[in-house]
């Protein structure tokens, strides 16, 4: 993944500028806006780890569940020193928009805790995951608040919740998805939110006339979407992945990188810079490599005025991570023509299969990857069918369109509810 700079604007301050928007294009009534706008509940707990010398460090996690109206809260765990309550709490309320979106039974959530993975061992990592768990297990469970994988966590640590969970309430699995597969897990969980990514990059390249076979790829971060992404739409799509990067760095390669050979070098924990068929770029390089489609896969805030909105040089962004675009640098890109599509469409194949995993784990019934894989593909494909249809009615951006579309659905659901 590539280090961001610090964006100007917070994740709440993001999700509240876009969400004003399409509030106004529905004409959504004043006391759902505030409801909407607001988190149903937050934890924030203190979370005391033994670390291997001895001796005993706090950090500092939270549970934000943003709203359930839809269904239980749903939404992943991340561990990073930037995951304070502002970037949780947007994150949580995209989780909302993205399950109406998707139109699955789930409201959104997510957690985190405020620390750098990287400087702990793996023994402390358990740990760590043990004791969050047991301070915020209180607001989790199957009809209540459902997590999942996010920025550097994993199956392993979703095996962990699940046993801390389990532990006090039985065998629980549906507590938690993106679980091994041992442990209950899905087939093709783990690549679903690249292959969601390339189903929507398939229909909008349909639509607007980019066919993706052959056409120039750029996928900023390696990590568990844009790997994914990168292979998938190497193998499947017959595209040309010309550039990638990592928090170190880039690789380019205009006649299309080796992305079998790339992804065994990073598996082996290799810089992609130091791909050996290719030029190294910087990370601020790879935002102006001339390309059909810029796939930033993996932190918030990297697209921003002062970076690169400008300079940017590609026909579509398409968001793998959540929240890549500064609202700045969305106008900007608007502007200039240029269309983006949001994360909570493009990047909504991860918690669609949760759903599925879900599903499964509560019908103690397992699907084949070929069945996972269809659903998706029509689930996806039908929000971005939605989306591509009002914005075209509206002359609104996809984004707009799609915020319209998911409050109006978390809206009725909370009329219905009533007081
Ligand atoms: N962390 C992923 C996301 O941001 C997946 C969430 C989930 O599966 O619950 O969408």
């Amino acid at each position: 993944m590539t280090a961001p700079a610090r964006a100007p604007m917070s994740g709440k301050a993001i999700a509240h500028s876009q969400f004003d928007r399409a509030a106004n294009l529905i004409n959504l009534e004043s006391y759902l806006r505030r409801i909407l706008l607001a988190p149903f509940r937050e934890v924030q707990v203190e979370v005391p780890v033994r670390m291997d010398d001895g001796h005993i460090e706090v950090f500092t996690g939270y549970r934000i569940q943003h709203n359930g109206a839809r269904g239980p809260c749903k939404g992943g765990i991340r561990y990073h020193p930037e995951a304070d309550h502002d970037e949780v709490l947007g994150l949580a309320t995209i989780m909302t928009w993205k399950t109406a979106l998707m139109d699955i039974p789930f409201g959104g959530a997510k957690g985190g805790v405020q620390v750098d993975p990287k400087l702990l061992s793996q023994l402390e990592l358990e740990r760590l995951t043990r004791r969050f768990t047991q301070r915020i297990a209180i607001v989790l469970g199957p009809y209540r608040d459902i997590p999942a994988p996010d920025v550097n966590t994993n199956a392993q640590v979703m095996a962990w919740i699940l046993d801390e969970y389990s532990n006090r309430q039985g065998y629980t699995p549906a507590v938690v998805t993106g679980k091994p597969l041992s442990l209950g897990g899905s087939l093709g969980r783990e690549e679903a939110t690249g292959r969601g990514v390339m189903y929507v990059m398939a229909e909008y390249a349909r639509d607007f006339g980019i066919p993706l076979k052959g056409s120039r790829v750029v996928i900023q971060g390696f990590g568990n979407v844009g790997g994914h992404l990168a292979r998938l739409l190497d193998t499947e799509a017959g595209a040309k992945v010309i550039a990638v990067s990592d928090v170190n760095g880039g690789i380019v390669n205009e006649s299309g990188l080796d992305i079998p050979g790339l992804l065994a070098h990073a598996a082996q924990k290799q810089p992609v810079s130091e791909w050996k068929d290719g030029r190294a770029i910087t990370n601020d390089e790879l935002w102006e490599i001339p390309c059909d489609w810029l796939v930033p896969c993996a932190l918030g805030g990297v697209i921003t005025r002062e970076r690169n909105a400008r300079s940017i040089d590609c026909k579509v962004v398409v968001e793998g991570a959540n929240e890549p675009t500064t609202p700045t640098a969305d106008s900007i890109l608007e502007e200039r023509g240029i269309p983006v599509i949001p994360d909570f469409l493009a990047n909504a194949g991860g918690v669609t299969v949760s759903y599925y995993e879900w599903a499964q784990n509560l019908q103690q019934y397992r699907w084949t990857h070929e069945q996972v894989n269809k659903e998706l593909k029509a689930t996806i494909t039908k929000a971005y069918t939605t989306v591509r249809d009002l914005a075209k009615q509206k002359a609104a951006t996809f984004r707009t369109a799609a915020y319209a579309i998911a409050l109006q659905r978390v809206a009725e659901a909370e009329r219905l509810r009533g007081n």
